[in-house]
């Protein structure tokens, strides 16, 4: 069966164990919601499934229609399908979308395949233009000096462009506007159907009066403490995070807010 299945993960940076036995299933066709107090590890969970090398995995698996990613390279991950965009992406200054883009599509290819070029521009532009998006903006250099929505435009673009079987969107809520929100959420609602995968990683409801999903989970201490549907989103807008945190019999000491940047 096409799925995302992550088996009692742990998993710990700088000699802490953050995730703590998670168990995940995210099956194809599905948007699922992850939601959490800051610091329960949501972020942690996209970076040890896109291999981050500063998150060390001591135990459990992550399961891609069946096969353990863990010990696979990050661009083996991609060519599997996997897809992630980060809660804080990274500027590389010298190379335009259209190249850096270009780049993730070619490596996919088997070895010695060559990427059509009208084709890729074609397809590009025609993204580009269901996205409203402005042509000009492939000239520019991967999130150098964008603003919070350009850097969701272009994430929404990429993913689009590679047109991942699993996606992963850490999405950061402080500091977007409603409209870098909406751009995530057209994205992901435009492309969301049998052949997607998503997994919505938010702290926030707001987000999920946009992109409804068909499931949600809470993460509390690096495991997940709650799941159900999307009117669970709805009762912790309401009531916050703190009876999930008891009735799971977990204290939490509370850590800065979100974009006390990592
Ligand atoms: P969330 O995304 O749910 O807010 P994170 O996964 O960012 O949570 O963080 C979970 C915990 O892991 C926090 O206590 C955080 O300080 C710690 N942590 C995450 N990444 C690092 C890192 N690179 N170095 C040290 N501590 C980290
Ligand atoms: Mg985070």
């Amino acid at each position: 069966m096409s799925r995302i299945e992550i088996r009692n993960l742990h998993a710990s940076v700088a000699g802490r164990e953050i995730l703590q036995g998670l168990n995940l299933v995210l099956p194809w066709g599905e948007v699922h919601a992850l939601m959490g107090p800051n610091g329960s590890g949501k972020s942690t969970l996209s970076k040890v499934m896109a291999g981050h090398p500063d998150y060390a995995v001591t135990a459990g698996e992550v399961l891609l229609d069946g096969e353990n990613i863990l010990a696979m390279e990050p661009d083996e991950r991609a060519r599997k399908g996997l897809f992630m965009a980060f809660q804080y992406p990274s500027e590389i200054p010298g190379v335009t979308i259209a190249n850096f883009i270009r780049a993730a599509l070619q490596a996919r290819l088997p070895e010695g395949g060559e990427l059509d070029a009208v084709e890729f521009y074609q397809t590009l532009y025609q993204k580009m233009d269901e996205l409203e998006m402005d042509r000009a903006f492939t000239a520019r250099a991967v999130n150098d000096g964008f603003s919070g929505g350009e850097k969701k435009r272009n994430e929404i673009l990429q993913m689009a462009m590679l047109n991942p079987a699993y996606a992963v969107l850490d999405e950061t809520d402080s500091g977007l506007d409603i409209d870098a929100l909406r751009i995530v959420a057209d994205g992901v609602n435009r492309l969301r159907g049998p052949h997607l995968g998503a997994l919505v990683i938010t702290h926030y409801q707001r987000l999920l009066n946009y992109i409804v999903p068909d499931h949600v989970h809470v993460m509390v201490q690096g495991r997940i403490v709650r799941s159900g549907g999307k009117e669970l989103a709805l009762e912790l807008e309401a009531r916050g995070y703190d009876w999930i945190i008891k009735e799971a019999g977990l204290t939490v000491t509370p850590e800065p807010a979100d974009g006390a940047a990592r």
